[in-house]
C-alpha cells in the first residue's frame, strides 16, 4: 500500500492546516458582514451542469473534468468550480428575487500539477444572484479585495475588464477572429484549434499572449448599456477605495462570463500562479442551464494559492492556550473536570490522555505548542493552582476561578 495521496492532491496537516482554518474563518466572517449566506450543495453534479454551464469549448470541460458513470448509469462530474452548481441550485429552489450566497469547498480539475495548480483545490466564493445592477459587481469585486487585505497581502492588483454582452460581443469576437487569423503563424497548436470555435480563449493562452498585445480590445466594442454598466462599476470602486487596473485582454477561461471580468493578482509573488482569485458577471448562465434569464455576478478565491502566496505556514498560530499538567495522580479525575470547565469557558485547553510524569506532560505541552500550563498539585486542596507562561517560564499561584481569564490573557 502506497501512503502518498493521489497525484495533484495534498494531505494538509498542522501547522499548515491552522493557517487554512484561520483563512477560512476570516473569509466566513467577511462574507457574513457583506450579507452573503452560506449555500451548500453536492460535490458532484450531473455532467450537463458543467458541460452546458461552463461551456463545451472550454479547457475545463474538454480536458479537466473528473467525469464518471454511477451504478445507475448517470454521468456525473466532480465539480470543477462553484458557480454553475450554485446557479443550478438557485434555479431548483424556485426562489424569486435577489439572493446573496457564499460557498466554500474543494473543486476538482485534471490539471498538470505544480505549486498552486492542484487537481483538488479549495475555493471560497460568493454569488450575487438575480440582479444586473453594477453595484453588485462592485460589491463582489470589493469583497475579494478586502479578503486579501484582511489576510495581510502587501500588494494586490485587481485586473478589470468588460467583455460585453450578447448584443455587442459578436462584433468584438469577429474582429478578434480576423486579427488572430492574420497572426496564425505566431499561435500555438492549441490556440489554432480553438481560434474558430472560441477566439476569446486564445487571449487566455499564456504562450500566445505576448504576441497579441495589439489585439482588438473588447472595451472598444461595448454597446452603450455595457459601457455605462462598466463605467458605474469603476465609479463605485473608486468610491469605496478599491484600486484596479484596466486589463483589456482579460477574458477568463470559462464561457459564461458577460460584461464584467476580473482577477486578483498577488504581485511580488514570483511563482507562476499569482492569480489568486477571479470572477465576473454571468447573465446568460441560467438560460444556458435551461432556466429563465437570471443575471448574476460572482467570484472565486483560490485558497491553496492564497496561502502559498502569503507564505503562511500556520507555525505562528498557537493551537492551545493551556495545558493541564497533573502533578498529583490522585487529582487526575478532578483535573479532567477542571479541563472540561475551562473548555466550556472558551479556553483552548488539553491534557495528556493518560497519566505520565510531570516532565513528560510538559514535553507534551511543548509539542502541542501550548502558550500556558496549569499545574494541578497540592495547592488544589486550597482551590489554587500554579500557572506557568510557557514562553517566559514565569509562574504564579492563582485561584482556580482565575485560570480561564489568565489563560485567555496569556494567549
Ligand atoms: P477559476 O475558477 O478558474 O476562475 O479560478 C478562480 C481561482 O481558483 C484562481 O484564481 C485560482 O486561485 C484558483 N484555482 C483555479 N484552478 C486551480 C487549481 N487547479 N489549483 C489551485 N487553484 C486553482
Amino acid at each position: 500500500m502506497n501512503f502518498t495521496p493521489p497525484k495533484g492532491t495534498d494531505d494538509i496537516f498542522p501547522p499548515t492546516s491552522r493557517a487554512w482554518r484561520r483563512t477560512l474563518i476570516i473569509w466566513e466572517n467577511l462574507a457574513e458582514r457583506y450579507g452573503y449566506d452560506l449555500v451548500m450543495g453536492p460535490i458532484f453534479e450531473s455532467t450537463d451542469v458543467f458541460a452546458r454551464g461552463v461551456g463545451e469549448s472550454t479547457e475545463v470541460v474538454q480536458k479537466q473534468m473528473y467525469t464518471f458513470e454511477d451504478k445507475g448509469g448517470r454521468s456525473l462530474t466532480l465539480r470543477p468550480e462553484g458557480t454553475a452548481s450554485v446557479v443550478r441550485a438557485f434555479l431548483g429552489s424556485g426562489v424569486q428575487g435577489e439572493m446573496k450566497l457564499a460557498y466554500s469547498g474543494p473543486m476538482f480539475r485534471y490539471e498538470r500539477p505544480q505549486a498552486g495548480r492542484r487537481r483538488q483545490f479549495y475555493q471560497t466564493g460568493v454569488e450575487y444572484l438575480a440582479t444586473a445592477a453594477p453595484d453588485a459587481d462592485a460589491e463582489v469585486i470589493e469583497i475579494g479585495y478586502r479578503f486579501l487585505e484582511e489576510l495581510g497581502f502587501p500588494a494586490v492588483e485587481v485586473a478589470l475588464n468588460s467583455i460585453g454582452d450578447a448584443a455587442c460581443r459578436p462584433a468584438y469576437v469577429e474582429a478578434l477572429r480576423i486579427y488572430l487569423n492574420e497572426k496564425r503563424e505566431l499561435l500555438c497548436d492549441e490556440s489554432l484549434a480553438t481560434l474558430e470555435t472560441n477566439p476569446l480563449r486564445v487571449l487566455d493562452c499564456k504562450v500566445c499572449a505576448p504576441h497579441l498585445i495589439d489585439s482588438p480590445k473588447a472595451v472598444d466594442y461595448l454597446c452603450g448599456e455595457c459601457a455605462s454598466h462598466f463605467a458605474s462599476i469603476r465609479e463605485r470602486l473608486d468610491g469605496v477605495g478599491v484600486p484596479y487596473r484596466l486589463e483589456p485582454r482579460l477574458v477568463r477561461g470559462l464561457d459564461y462570463y458577460t460584461r464584467t471580468a476580473f482577477e486578483y493578482i498577488a504581485t511580488g509573488f514570483d511563482a507562476a500562479q499569482n492569480a489568486v482569485g477571479g470572477g465576473g458577471r454571468y447573465d446568460g448562465l441560467a438560460e444556458t442551464l435551461g432556466g429563465p434569464a437570471v443575471p448574476g455576478v460572482g467570484l472565486a478565491m483560490g485558497i491553496d494559492r492564497i496561502l502559498l502566496a502569503a507564505g503562511q505556514t500556520g507555525a505562528d498560530i498557537a493551537p492551545l492556550d493551556l495545558f493541564v499538567v497533573v502533578a498529583s495522580p490522585e487529582l487526575r479525575e478532578r483535573a479532567a473536570g477542571f479541563l472540561s470547565d475551562l473548555r466550556r469557558a472558551g479556553v483552548r485547553a488539553d491534557m495528556t490522555p493518560d497519566q505520565r510524569s510531570v516532565k513528560a506532560q510538559f514535553r507534551a505541552a511543548n509539542r502541542r505548542k501550548a502558550t500556558g500550563a496549569a499545574i494541578i498539585g497540592d495547592e488544589w486542596n486550597s482551590s489554587r493552582v500554579v500557572v506557568r507562561n510557557l514562553t517566559t517560564s514565569i509562574q504564579e499561584l492563582i485561584s482556580v476561578e482565575e485560570v480561564a481569564e489568565w489563560a485567555k490573557n496569556n494567549r
